[in-house]
């Protein structure tokens, strides 16, 4: 089970402050996401910076006039997710959406965030009631212990019904403590679905989502199915010398990556965040994903979309919104864009499949 690291972060040196503490804050900085491996050690890590993409995603809901922005509490959970939904993404070989996802009992009925390979991310949630300006995950998603989470992989190319992969976690810890963060629940799943030790720091305010995450690379048979087979007892005795050896080195990079406050995780660029937490370590960076590489904002929703949507409703309940209404009118929650399908529209989508006229317009 996770255990969280002990030592007290005095016990770790971080760089002096002479390394510079100047807050780096600049407006207008693109999205962007680094990943790095420590040398020599088992230990991979990734910092996202979601600056452009969350304002838009932010701005998106303020303009809904139907909805108004997000609760302060709720766009930083929501944030959290975003930059979650992106590492996670980032840390796995799919070829498909990951979509994180939280059923709330409290006045957070949902709140979801999904990232695709190519990094273009969108996030949404439904907040139904008031909430106190200091809410924390449990008083939005956990006040009757109901409350789960959900990671789904979703195939860009899944064959006709195949289910996609999901996971679901509760808001519990191992003491069966309600758990007060997004990044406890996640490192929580992490260990559980890929048996390796994951850290994870989250932030977001009305600027910027950004996280952190170390994880601890698998030793040889480790962390895979054909590790218990076929290999000696001198071999295992080995991988468990290997193993104390290396969970040395990752405890130590954990602490210090837990040391990351919010406001530093918020308000320093990531090569200040990476001096200091990790000055005495040797880091090799890839190229930094940023720009039309790096995370973006974009949503998948369209016209055929909705209309399946309303081929789902069935054509009673279709006829009876278009008697009331005149109208079916569907908004994305994810960008707001509206779709409007008039009587014409509607019988066009309950005509059984051989009547429809090829090459009707879709907007996509
Ligand atoms: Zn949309």
């Amino acid at each position: 089970m996770w255990k969280t690291p002990i030592a007290s972060r005095r016990a770790l040196k971080r760089s002096p402050d002479r390394f510079g503490c100047r807050h780096t804050q600049k407006e207008n900085v693109l999205s962007e996401l680094h990943k790095f491996l420590f040398d020599g050690l088992p230990v991979r890590g990734m910092i996202v910076r979601l600056t452009d993409a969350w304002q838009e995603i932010l701005a998106r809901r303020a303009s809904n006039t139907s909805t108004g922005p997000y609760p302060p509490p709720v766009a930083e959970l929501l944030g959290e997710m975003a930059a979650a939904a992106t590492l996670m993404q980032s840390n796995i070989k799919f070829n498909g959406a990951l979509i994180l996802q939280i059923f709330g009992d409290g006045p957070v009925k949902v709140a979801v965030a999904e990232a695709k390979p190519d990094l273009s991310l969108r996030a949404t949630a439904k907040v139904i009631g008031d909430l106190p300006a200091d809410a924390r995950l449990p008083d939005m998603v956990n006040v009757n212990n109901k409350g789960r989470c959900a990671i789904t992989l979703d195939p860009k190319d899944k064959l006709p019904g195949v289910t996609p992969y999901q996971g679901v976690v509760p808001l519990f810890g191992d003491e069966g403590e309600k758990l007060g963060k997004l990044s406890d629940v996640l490192q929580h799943y992490m260990l559980q679905s890929e048996q390796l030790d994951t850290t994870l720091v989250l932030a977001a305010d009305d600027k910027v989502a950004a996280g952190l995450l170390i994880q601890r690379l698998p030793v040889k048979g480790e962390g895979n199915l054909e590790g218990t087979s076929g290999t000696s007892q001198r071999d295992h005795d080995q991988a468990n010398e290997d193993q104390i050896g290396l969970n040395e080195d990752y405890n130590r990079i954990s602490i210090l990556a837990s040391s990351l406050t919010r406001d530093e995780l918020l308000t320093l660029d990531v090569e200040t965040i990476l001096r200091r937490l990790f000055w005495e370590e040797k880091l090799l960076r890839f190229e930094p994903q940023a720009g039309l590489l790096g995370p973006h904002f974009a949503c998948t929703c369209g016209r055929e979309r909705v209309a399946q949507m309303i081929r789902g409703l069935g054509v009673e309940e279709a006829d009876s919104i278009l008697a009331e209404r005149g109208d079916i009118e569907v908004g994305c929650d994810f960008c707001g864009k509206q779709y409007r399908f008039d009587a014409v529209d509607a019988a066009q989508i309950f005509r059984p499949p051989t009547d429809q006229i090829p090459g009707s317009p879709i907007v996509q």
